[in-house]
């Protein structure tokens, strides 16, 4: 039968598909212009426009100036230098205050631990049951000593977008630096660091289709970036390093096509993913998690009552779906995922979660396929699952 055969990757959140269009131009960029950009003859400086061009690119499709970005290895990487130099900058002013939330990626949060054993004072604001920060929090938590605000445009396991805008106007007012993690909503929604105030900005190129290893920091003049890598004076001295050129250039081909699709894009796959969510909701003893109107196109996130999230996840994969349990960089532990957590799910729920996170090339078939053997999974492990059974006799109580 056709249909056993599909395989469906619905696991776009931790990485996507690269194009052809960036695969080819990766390609070309390999064959043609392998020179270093920074030498001085003509096969350093064919590649040295090609960066130029890429930065122009890039920058355009943020709505920044081509001299406010900042080439990295990722989003990772991009985090951690847009944060160690607000800090750093901060502190030089006596300024050793930093504002984030409990649900950022782990490449924040892990920066921001390091940070607060040197001696900053680090504030975690709490989100509602969506997911999402409340900008009046944001504005009360801000003192006179706050050297940044960070918080993310999209959350990468519940898909919950923030009020970016708004908390932008508030750190501009305030004067405030104000750096986001926009890595799982760069080439999803539309962004305008000039429009929304945004002083810092990360982004990775295998969120939206473009290589892996491969980044962006965006940051404007307010704040002196430090160098997390020392060496050659390559991105205006600010990170060395013989440049990436074909995850570069890759990356901006990737970002042009996403942005100029956003539109078209992600109307398509937002109807797929309310008839997904539609469908799962018909699961009993399940729930949504994360916002149902401010949220990622292609991001459905659900707790099960009465499973594990790994067991469903190996059965989805026997079945031809590419599925996670929240994020990559937590499964393989047992903890329950400190987003879940912060939304309010009980840890027995938070271990019970599923997401499934499309892209463009998915068919309604393929939505339909996954209702019913996700159904079918769930259903099946619960007949076997002792917290199940205790639950139907009445020993425990449902909590969802
Ligand atoms: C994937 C991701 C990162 C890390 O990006 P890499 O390029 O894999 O280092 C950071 N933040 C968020 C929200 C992400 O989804």
């Amino acid at each position: 039968m056709e249909v056993t055969q599909m395989y469906i990757y619905a696991d776009n959140a931790a990485t996507t598909k690269t194009s052809q269009a960036a695969i080819k131009a990766m390609n070309e960029c390999m064959e043609d212009f392998y020179g270093n950009p920074s030498s001085l003859h003509s096969v350093g400086q064919r590649a040295a426009e090609k960066l130029l061009q890429a930065r122009m690119d890039v920058a355009e499709c943020l709505g920044a100036d081509f001299k406010e970005i900042y080439f990295t290895s990722g989003g990772s990487e991009a985090d951690n230098q847009a944060i160690i130099s607000a800090a750093t900058f901060g502190a030089k002013k006596g300024k050793k205050h930093i504002i984030s939330t409990k649900i950022e990626h782990h490449a924040v949060l892990h920066t921001l631990a390091k940070l607060e054993k040197q001696g900053f004072d680090v504030t975690l604001l709490d989100v509602n049951e969506k997911g999402e920060v409340d900008p009046k929090a944001v504005e009360d938590a801000i003192r006179e000593d706050t050297a940044l605000v960070s918080i993310m445009y999209a959350n990468n396991e519940i898909g919950t977008i923030e009020p970016i805008t708004e908390i932008g106007e508030i750190c501009e007012r305030k004067g405030v630096i104000f750096h986001t993690d926009a890595v799982q909503a760069v080439g999803h929604v539309d962004i305008d660091v000039k429009k929304q105030k945004i002083d810092m900005l990360s982004l990775s190129a295998h969120k939206f289709h473009g290589p892996k290893g491969v980044g962006v920091l965006y940051a404007n003049k307010k704040v002196t970036l430090t160098n997390i890598i020392e060496g050659g004076a390559q991105e205006r001295g600010k990170r060395a390093g013989t440049e990436n050129l074909p995850g570069i250039v890759g990356m901006a081909v990737a970002l042009k096509d996403a942005v100029s699709n956003i539109e078209k894009s992600s109307a398509k796959v937002t109807t797929l993913r309310d008839r997904l969510i539609e469908g799962l909701s018909k699961i009993e003893h399940s729930v949504l998690n994360g916002a149902s109107e401010n949220r990622l196109p292609g991001n459905v996130n659900f707790c099960f009552e009465g499973i594990e999230g790994e067991s469903l996840l190996l059965l989805l994969d026997a079945k031809g779906i590419a599925a996670s349990s929240g994020s990559a960089c937590t499964s393989g532990s047992l903890d329950p995922s400190h987003v879940l957590l912060a939304i309010g799910r009980p840890h027995e729920v938070a271990h019970g979660s599923l997401r499934l996170t499309i892209a463009e090339d998915i068919t309604e078939e393929q939505i339909d396929y996954m209702v019913k053997e996700i159904k079918n999974v769930v259903d099946y492990l619960r007949s076997i699952s002792p917290v199940w059974d205790e639950l139907q006799r009445g020993e425990q109580k449902h909590v969802i």
